[in-house]
């Protein structure tokens, strides 16, 4: 059977580990290949070739790192399909939805060509006579980056990028459940010139992180799971003394108010409710119907539902299978909740027939209608494909509910009423906002995060907060030798 090796100084890496773990190709429901999972002494190894590379890489000039970042963007652009089907093999999303993933890790790719002039530091001339004032923004040193199942490209690439091209070298530990298209990634960015040992891949489960998070090497930790873990990241990798952003889990809701286009609300609650089969951090899985709209919009919703296919991701279809046997048993127990807590199961995903093998991961495309707000069905993040109903009064009700939540990542209001949108965007207590757009996930050049137990730490993913993620200021005060300002002066130094 084929395993998934480490990638360590330019080339694959055993390790001392022979613990594995099976990775599964979840539309065939069999274990298509194995992955190593790295003991400490293997994450020991990973961050040693970091730390090698570091210093030569982070005094290599701008323009040749540039040159890296932008080789490294033309050849994923030209490659994206054999990654997109690496993605669809592991993950089971449609290949259409991998290109996708590709395409947002792309700009932020790009992003990070305009990495020279994001390092350009600020300057005062004369802030006290014959003294100057500049800063100057320099990396880290070794990042530790940390990347969920549901994103196995866009994920890793929201972070390596930005902490590459600004001269810093990374360990990044994927998931283990689909672990090759970091691999992949590694080999291409050493294809596009980056020196060995800036970019190393260690593969494992929570030994291989614990080694990171308790590395003496290790400048930071970025994150992305669910949020019971991202807390456990935040609060230990803070307590080792490194910088951490930790990035949780989500449960986003989409207000529908009565003026809403429903044919738009309906097609953006199908799209974003079932797209990568739930499996995504911005999925919409709870929809806000302010009354008197719910039946008319969940009979919009279900007539939509009937038409998509569910089925091999390889091949033509609109949702693939779960990422694992466990994960659809979960998802589905959720279904079962639904009914014993008085909600009414409006379509039924279980036992759907799929255009795929028998053993796939499968669970169809489920709505849920009067779901109760104290179900775990309505409290907990499903990951699925999954989308509950509440039918509320009023816009205040529903953004009462809302605030309510533990999670603050995504949410979108759907309504022709500028006024209303408007008071929405300021009252909503969310880090991402959509505005008839249901998955509002941020361009590269903003950044990406959510607000309560969606994110722990005060830095966003990618754009400017990422790139001051990876970076550290120094301010320098210069003063070139001035005979007439010479003389003892004990007093603290006051400009004048
Ligand atoms: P997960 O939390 O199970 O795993 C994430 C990472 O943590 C993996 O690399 C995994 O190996 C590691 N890990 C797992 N258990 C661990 C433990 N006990 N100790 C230390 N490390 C551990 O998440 P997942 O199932 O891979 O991904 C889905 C979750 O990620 C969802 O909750 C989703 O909302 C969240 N997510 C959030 C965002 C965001 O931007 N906020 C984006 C994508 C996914």
């Amino acid at each position: 059977m084929d395993i998934v090796d480490h990638w360590l100084s330019g080339a694959p890496f055993e390790g001392e580990s022979t613990r594995t773990a099976p990775v599964y190709d979840p539309a065939l429901g069999l274990v298509a290949r194995e992955v190593r999972l790295a003991s400490a002494v293997d994450v020991d190894a990973a961050v040693a070739a970091a730390s090698a590379a570091f210093p030569g890489w982070a005094e290599t000039s701008l323009a040749k790192r540039q040159s890296v970042i932008f080789a490294f963007r033309e050849l994923l652009n030209a490659r994206k399909q054999e990654l997109a089907e690496i993605l669809t093999a592991e993950h089971g999303k449609v290949l259409s939805d991998a290109l996708g993933e590709i395409a947002r890790g792309l700009e932020v790719v790009e992003f990070a060509t305009g990495m020279p002039h994001l390092l350009k530091g600020e300057y005062s001339e004369n802030v006290s006579t014959g003294v100057d004032v500049y800063s100057t923004r320099e990396p880290l040193g070794v990042v530790g980056i940390i990347s969920p199942f549901n994103f196995p490209a866009m994920v890793p690439l929201w972070f390596f990028p930005i902490a590459i091209a600004a001269g810093n070298t990374v360990v990044l530990k994927p998931s283990e459940k689909d672990p090759s298209a970091s691999v992949w990634m590694a080999r291409l960015f050493q294809e596009a010139g980056l020196p060995d040992g800036v970019l190393n891949v260690v593969h494992g489960d929570k030994v291989a992180v614990d080694a990171l998070l308790a590395h003496p090497r290790v400048a930071s930790i970025s994150f992305v799971g669910s949020t019971p873990i991202a807390r456990y990241i935040y609060e230990t990798g803070s307590a080792a003394g490194k910088r951490v952003q930790a990035l949780g889990g989500a449960k986003n809701h989409m207000l529908v108010l009565p003026d809403a286009d429903l044919d738009l609300a309906a097609d953006a609650a199908v799209n974003a409710g079932f797209g990568s089969a739930g499996e995504r951090c911005m999925a919409i899985s709870v929809l806000v119907a302010v009354e008197p709209v719910a039946d008319e919009l969940v009979a919009r919703i279900a007539s939509r539902m009937s038409g998509l296919t569910v089925g091999d991701g390889r091949r033509s279809c609109d949702m693939g299978p779960l990422i694992t046997r466990e994960h659809r048993d979960k998802v589905a127990g959720y279904i079962d909740l639904a009914t014993e807590d008085g909600a009414t199961v409006v379509v039924d995903g279980r036992g759907i027939e799929v255009d795929g093998a028998s053993d796939g991961f499968w669970l169809g495309p489920t709505l849920i209608d009067a779901v109760p707000t104290l179900s775990r069905v309505y409290t907990d993040e499903i990951f699925g494909p999954v989308l509950s109903v509440v039918r509320v009064a009023s816009y205040e009700e529903g953004v009462e509910l809302i605030n309510a939540g533990a999670y603050g990542n995504g949410t979108a209001i759907f309504t022709n009423d500028g006024g209303a949108a408007r008071r929405f965007q300021r009252e909503v207590q969310v880090g991402m906002i959509g505005i008839n757009v249901p998955i509002p996930v941020p361009v590269a050049y903003y950044s990406f995060g959510g607000w309560k137990d969606s994110l722990f730490g005060d830095t966003k993913a990618y754009g400017p907060d990422g790139f001051h993620f990876f970076t550290r200021q120094k301010a320098i005060t210069r003063r070139w030798l001035d005979p007439s300002h010479a003389g003892l002066n004990l007093g603290f130094p006051e400009n004048r």
